[in-house]
């Protein structure tokens, strides 16, 4: 079985990764992610999910960087607080990237890494993620895969991110 992972940096990648390979899962690396400001902290990101990846031997499938557009979509929920409207809406515009490239590569799974972070409920991540076919409501933070990743991303010497991803996630 294959399924498309969206993939929101390498930190969170690592036990998502090994738990779909343990799970016999043959994992599409995607990254989506418009959201991430400014462009050199995408970058970033992205980087350092390429040296997870490359450990796998993975090739990441990179959709366009477009923070206008994001920007675009969530318009009006600016001032929401974390873990509100502005960041439900943030995951259907990631998601429904993901659900359209799996349905594009024929591959009939997908899922995100969105939920290893304990700072993210995965109910709310699920609910979206439930509107398009074919969505894996896989909960990585659970059965230690938070843990695992601190312990996986500080072994591998990756960069972690101090703020979610978007400018007003930005704290001063
Ligand atoms: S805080 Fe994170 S999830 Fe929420 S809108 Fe910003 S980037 Fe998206």
């Amino acid at each position: 079985m294959t399924i498309l992972l969206h993939v929101c940096c390498g930190p969170c990648s690592t036990a998502s990764i090994e738990r779909l390979i343990a799970e016999g899962w043959t994992v599409v690396l995607y990254f989506s992610n418009s959201n991430i400001y400014p462009e050199a902290e995408h970058a970033k990101r992205y980087g350092e999910l390429l040296k997870v990846a490359a450990l796998h031997k993975m090739e990441v499938i990179t959709e366009v960087y477009d923070h206008e557009k994001w920007l675009g979509f969530i318009a009006g929920l600016e001032g929401e607080r974390e873990g509100g409207a502005r960041c439900r809406a943030c995951f259907a515009y990631n998601l429904a990237q993901a659900h359209d490239k799996a349905r594009e590569l024929g591959i009939e799974h997908f899922s995100t890494t969105l939920t290893v972070s304990r700072f993210k409920n995965s109910r709310q991540i699920f609910s979206v993620g439930e509107r398009f076919d074919g969505f894996e409501a896989i909960d990585f933070k659970k059965r230690g895969g938070f843990e695992r990743s601190i312990r996986l991303a500080k072994e591998m010497n990756l960069y972690r991110q101090h703020y979610c991803g978007c400018e007003f996630s930005i704290r001063s």
